[in-house]
């Protein structure tokens, strides 16, 4: 998938464009705290084709001065985007501001389109021809506030999408990313996984842009490691900002078919392992938790029963994933992570027959009466698994509305444990069918 960036002086109206592109899409599926709140990464849609949308207007570092921050913004711009979208104000002409982010946009050898906001009604168009100036060709009038003009903006930006090189993703192997907060110890894992006895390594140069994934055999099984922010310390100002890191996640997410969350033993779990772990099962990947540094727990049975316990407790939402706990340091119980990985991908694309999903899913109805709400039954007509990564089954019933979370709950866990969806989401929707 292509991604998308949006850059330009304070003011120009980036995050109201951002909405815009993004719609709908940004809804909040489940009440996670922090997880959707102040977005600066989403997908969008245009026409046929979705791409990720960066509003750099939100990475930010500390109090710099104006150009510095524009200079920060324009560079991870130019480093994440196949095609940058160039915002500047009908209102007011060309600033000095404009014509720093140009320059630093030229030398960048990525296609940039040059949108022109506050555009809202057809007179301004005409005086937007000053902005050719700019050097980036055709200026496209838009108004985020009116969300005029954006379809022509947007059919220039796909226009300059990448050919999708549709050999690039291996159906037969494991993507999966390493996330994390800094210094719970994501390089070390993978380092420790590539150092790994029995596994062969190598390093795919530019998969996408600067970064680089490694591919990984082991036990008949091809896995690719997703490069992640911190993974590979480049040393930028920005990348050491939290919102870079998160919006590394999400890309790397983006790309996944398992999510490695790690937590960090000795310090505990905090409120960003939250946020960061809030990603990935908003992203519908499958998630394997993993405890690192349990080399310095004394380890035994009681003392990982009570972290599973903290788990569990601080991630309800994500009860599907299994826990595993080492340490990358000593490589201590480092031999169960692939296995788990593996389970957990096989279980994301995982299909279940109709005929035995339907028998589950009666008999389960049959000794637990479906709920009535104002006087009125809710009747199951019948149930069948209609996609995979994640998994998503439909019940068709006679009333959807009477589906509220609770059954779903339940059709969910009968369906877990008739299946053993263990490591991935499943998502239960409502269909109406007299
Ligand atoms: P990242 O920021 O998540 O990539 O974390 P690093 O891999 O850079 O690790 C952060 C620190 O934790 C380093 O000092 C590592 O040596 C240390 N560390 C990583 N894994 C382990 C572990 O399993 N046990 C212990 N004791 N320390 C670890």
């Amino acid at each position: 998938k292509a991604t998308v960036a949006i850059v330009g002086r304070p003011n120009v109206g980036k995050s109201t464009i951002f909405n815009r592109l993004v719609g709908e899409r940004i809804s909040i599926v489940e009440d996670i705290p922090g997880v959707t709140r102040d977005r600066i990464y989403a997908e969008a849609e245009w026409l046929t084709t979705r791409f990720n949308l960066i509003d750099t207007g939100g990475i930010e570092v500390g109090d710099e001065p104006l150009l510095v921050k524009m200079r920060q913004q324009a560079e991870v711009a130019i480093d994440e985007a196949d095609v940058i979208i160039f915002l500047v104000n009908g209102r007011e002409g060309i600033t000095a501001a404009d014509e720093e982010v140009a320059k630093l946009l030229y030398k960048s050898n990525k296609p940039v389109v040059l949108g022109v906001n506050k555009v809202d009604n057809p007179e301004m168009r005409e005086t937007i021809y000053e902005y050719y100036a700019l050097g980036f060709g055709e200026p496209f009038p838009i108004s985020g506030s009116h969300g005029l003009g954006l379809g022509d903006l947007l059919d220039e930006v796909v226009s300059h999408f990448p050919e999708l090189d549709m050999s690039e993703k291996d159906e037969d192997t494991i993507y999966f990313s390493v996330i994390g907060r800094p210094n719970v110890g994501k390089s070390s894992l993978v380092n420790a996984l590539l150092n790994e006895e029995r596994v062969i390594v190598s390093d795919i140069e530019g998969t996408t842009r600067d970064a680089v994934d490694t591919k990984l055999h082991r036990d008949n099984q091809d896995y690719v490691i997703i490069d992640t922010a911190g993974m590979r310390k480049r040393g930028k100002v920005y990348e050491t900002t939290e919102k870079y890191s998160v919006l590394r996640a999400l890309k790397a997410i983006d790309r996944s078919d398992v999510v490695l969350v790690l937590i960090d033993a000795e310090t505990g779990i905090r409120e960003q392992d939250k946020r960061i772990a809030g990603y990935a099962h908003e992203a519908g990947r499958a998630v394997v938790i993993v405890v690192n540094k349990w080399d310095t727990i004394t380890s035994n049975e009681k003392a990982m029963k009570e972290f599973e316990e903290q788990v569990r407790a601080h991630f309800q939402y994500l009860d599907y994933a299994p826990i595993v706990f080492l340490s990358a340091k000593t490589k201590k119980r480092l031999h169960t992570l692939l296995p788990a990985i593996q389970l957990a991908s096989e279980n994301h694309t995982k299909r279940v027959p109709t005929n035995v999903l339907n028998d589950v899913v009666m008999d389960a109805l049959a000794m637990n009466p479906t709920p009535t709400v104002k006087g009125k039954r809710l009747k199951v007509l019948y149930a069948t698994q209609v996609n995979v990564k994640p998994p998503r089954f439909v019940i068709f019933v006679n009333e959807p509305e009477l589906v509220h979370f609770s059954f779903a709950r339940f059709v969910e866990n009968r369906i877990r444990e008739a299946f053993g969806f263990v490591g991935t989401p499943i998502k239960i929707i409502a269909r109406k069918r007299q």
